[in-house]
């Protein structure tokens, strides 16, 4: 059995399969070669992250492909449902991740609260001519503890996000449709405490909190789930995090309110149009920038290997 790991696995993973007689390929194939590689080389498993697509091209063209996996959560790369309906098993890792993003998110309520991200732009350049005015302008920095942060979407990352500003000294408030009421275990040292969470509607949120943070899907209709409506509703001098979808939170929209102090900063690891972002919203001195890292950790990567193999061994009814 041949597995094309066309965007690479962790070696963990790499090592279970090939343990139980699997080969696994980790060389990229370019897009418009995928076709001609998988039914050429006899691949039955492919697995991707986010760079590659798998579109109905290769879904029609490789009759023989039985496995489609995702290390990560999103699957917007994939058709998935066309995959379905052709009979190949789609899979991803959901949980392997959650961790990975909800430690970013707390780095980036960090820098954002001190403008961190922006002194170690302009220290290199202007640190030792100008140390005086540099800590003037970064001088209105605030703290976390005791303050509301309002988690939008409260899966797997956002109650792993509650977690951590919990142990921060945050109080958490968060919204989801789905989730009416959530008790969250939180392990300090050997203790384990329990936090009941209040759950409002994003509305209510939007008015109370002093940090947002986004952990939802990007919404069916492609409509931004934040814009010029509900930045309006925020408090002033709110603080904003997008680790989830690029256009979650409307790009042009951030832009204006970040320009009027409405949003005192913002912190995005993801974007509209991935990988050619906007560059006005790159140069923005008030946002916080990460190219899309929020799960890749080693211990991510690790994680996401097992599961991808386990899945692979469990369709295969092979044994470890
Ligand atoms: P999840 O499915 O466990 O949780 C998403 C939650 O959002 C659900 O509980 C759902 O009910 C809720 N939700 C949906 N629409 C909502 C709305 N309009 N308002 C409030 N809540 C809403 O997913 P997850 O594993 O927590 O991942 C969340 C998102 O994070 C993913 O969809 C993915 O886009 C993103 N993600 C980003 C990275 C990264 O590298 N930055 C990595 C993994 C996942």
């Amino acid at each position: 059995m041949k597995v094309l790991a066309n965007d690479g696995i962790a070696l963990s993973g790499q090592q279970v399969l090939e343990k139980a007689g699997f080969t696994v390929v980790t060389d990229t194939v370019a897009q418009d070669q995928l076709v001609n590689e998988i039914n050429d080389k006899g691949y039955e498993v492919l697995l991707v992250r986010s760079a590659t697509k798998v579109r109905t091209d290769i879904i029609d063209g490789c009759p023989n492909l039985k496995m489609i996996g995702r290390g990560g959560v999103g699957m917007d790369n994939i058709d998935v449902d066309y995959a379905r309906e052709k009979g190949k098993k789609v899979f991803n890792t959901p949980a392997a991740s959650s961790q990975s993003v909800a430690e970013l998110v707390m780095g980036q309520l960090f820098t954002i609260a001190r403008s961190t991200f922006d002194s170690n732009r302009e220290m290199p350049g202007s640190g030792a001519t100008s140390f005086k005015s540099l800590k003037k302008k970064y001088a209105k920095g605030v703290e976390l503890r005791g303050k509301t942060i309002g988690i939008i979407g409260f899966g797997r990352i956002g109650q792993c996000t509650a977690q951590y500003a919990i142990g921060c000294g945050m109080n958490v408030i968060a919204a989801d449709p789905f989730v009416k009421e959530a008790r969250i275990p939180v392990q300090i040292g050997t203790q384990k405490l329990e936090f009941e969470i209040e759950m409002l509607s994003n509305e209510a949120l939007y008015q109370k909190a002093d940090f947002i943070t986004l952990h939802v899907p990007m919404p069916a209709d492609g409509k931004a789930l934040i814009g010029e409506e509900e930045l309006a509703i925020m408090k002033d001098g709110v603080r904003l995090v997008n680790a989830a979808r690029g256009g979650v939170i409307d790009e042009d929209a951030l832009m204006n309110a970040l320009n009027n102090g409405k949003v005192a900063a913002a912190a995005l690891d993801v974007f509209v149009n991935e990988p050619t972002p906007r560059i006005d919203v790159l140069e923005h001195p008030s946002i916080s920038l990460t190219p899309h890292i929020g799960a890749a950790t080693l211990e991510a990567q690790d994680r996401i290997g097992i599961e991808l193999a386990s899945q692979i061994l469990e369709f295969y009814q092979v044994n470890a």
